[in-house]
């Protein structure tokens, strides 16, 4: 290792050149990782079309036809005939990409009536569409947190990073209550003057343990104190409520949640994020936040794919009865074969497995022998001992896949000594 005066670059002994020496920091952290068995590997797949959630998975070994069992297009919606069949025919009709943010000749007449799709889904007066979830969170938090001054947001400690680093970005003070605690966010709110402005951000399912959210009791809170309420119904569109409007309107409380925030790529299987909530609101949302004005918007195929989702979504509750029925199913399974697993009223089953290196090994176990592909979800996703497996089966995996399921995890979890 050489170091060039002047140049401010090394020279390794293989004769790269790495910059400032930013490389051998990047290799030395990512080997620290590795070393922790928390380094992330991503299994290549593509979906067979028609035989989800059946998927080629592209390794060291070849191409192999393996089983989905962590994805989170929960109702298969990515392969629903009227959605594949307006992503294509959108293509053909009108172009693969939209030309421009909202304000500069990306606004596409699909948008608005996606907007108001969802506004309907969720009986709010209007909708906004963002580039993802993920995008919605961020730039709908940072807006409504610094629209007045010396605003506090009280905030659940397991929220999604989307919506924390839609705080950190908004730079106002922020107050943790416990983990779907109403009692601990009340003693919050009881220390905070009336007068002052207060959001309350929270989720209505916890995607990593499946919890559903205390969304009737945290809305009532918000109203007794004044507060707005953010709800982050990501994992809960599509799945719960009259016609897939989320678990607020299955408790029946949809009225006292101001803003609701959802995506299109998990249960409607496309890709984008929303916010539904009042007219001003939104409106001032569009008008104001970087993340909507400042990128370009949601392609028009990609538009129509997502309203098709929605309206098939919408039209029968079978789907997510069937849903319901496998989850059920699953759950006997495990009891039977003796694998515990983290119980919730929700779609997600957990499989803790603590232990970054051992749940990788689980992992490695059911795909290389069983054909299974489950995803080892690890820290900074999950707490350090607090590592699993994440089931979410869909209307689509069938008796056989179950029962391939449970001796593959039956065999994997054996092997450890678990
Ligand atoms: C996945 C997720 C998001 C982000 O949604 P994307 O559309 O994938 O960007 C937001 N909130 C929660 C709770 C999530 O799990």
């Amino acid at each position: 290792m050489t170091y060039i005066a002047g140049m401010k670059s090394f020279h390794g002994a293989d004769g790269s050149t790495t910059t400032h020496g930013f490389d051998r920091h990047f290799g030395a952290r990512l080997d620290a990782l590795r070393a922790h068995g928390n380094y992330r590997e991503f299994v290549q797949l593509s979906r067979i079309r028609g035989a989800w959630p059946r998927a080629h998975w592209h390794g060291a070994h070849g191409v192999r036809e393996v089983t989905v069992w962590c994805s989170n297009d929960y109702l298969g919606m990515g392969q629903h005939p009227d959605v594949v069949g307006a992503m294509a025919n959108e293509t053909t009709r009108q172009s693969a990409g939209s030309g421009g943010t909202r304000n500069i000749s990306g606004t596409n007449y699909l948008h608005a009536d996606l907007e108001a799709e969802l506004a309907r889904l969720h009986r709010k007066p209007a909708a906004l569409l963002f580039t993802s979830g993920y995008v919605a969170n961020l730039g709908a938090l940072t807006t409504l947190a610094t629209a007045l001054p010396n605003t506090v947001v009280l905030s659940d400690e397991r929220n999604h990073a989307s919506m924390i680093a839609g705080l950190q970005a908004a730079r106002v003070e922020k107050q943790i209550f416990r983990h779907n605690d109403p009692n601990h966010l009340e003693a919050l709110l009881r220390r905070l003057p009336a007068d002052r402005p207060k959001i309350i951000a929270f989720e209505s399912v916890y995607s990593m343990d499946g919890t559903i959210g205390a969304v009737a009791d945290i809305a009532a809170l918000a109203r007794s104190y004044g507060a707005l309420t953010y709800l982050d119904e990501v994992h809960a569109v599509g799945l719960y409520g009259r016609q897939g409007a989320g678990i607020a309107d299955a408790e029946g409380c949809g009225d006292t949640i101001d803003i609701v925030q959802g995506t299109l790529a998990k249960a409607f299987g496309v890709i984008g994020g929303y916010v539904a909530a009042s007219a001003a609101t939104v409106d001032y949302i569009r008008s104001f936040s970087r993340e909507f004005i400042f990128t370009s918007s949601l392609p028009p195929p990609v538009v129509a794919a997502a309203l098709a989702a929605i309206r098939a979504v919408k039209a029968t509750d079978d789907r997510r009865a069937q849903l319901r029925e496998r989850v059920a199913r699953v759950k006997a399974g495990l009891d039977r074969v003796g694998i515990k697993y983290v119980n919730s009223d929700s779609h997600i089953i957990p499989v803790l497995v603590p232990g970054a290196s051992r749940v990788k090994a689980v992992a490695r176990t059911l795909l290389e022998d069983h054909c299974i592909y489950v995803q080892p979800i690890n820290a900074p996703t999950v707490p350090v001992g607090a590592e699993r497996l994440r089931l979410t089966p869909c209307p689509l995996h069938d008796d056989a896949m179950i029962e391939c399921l449970l001796a593959a995890l039956t065999d994997a979890l054996g092997r450890l000594g678990a």
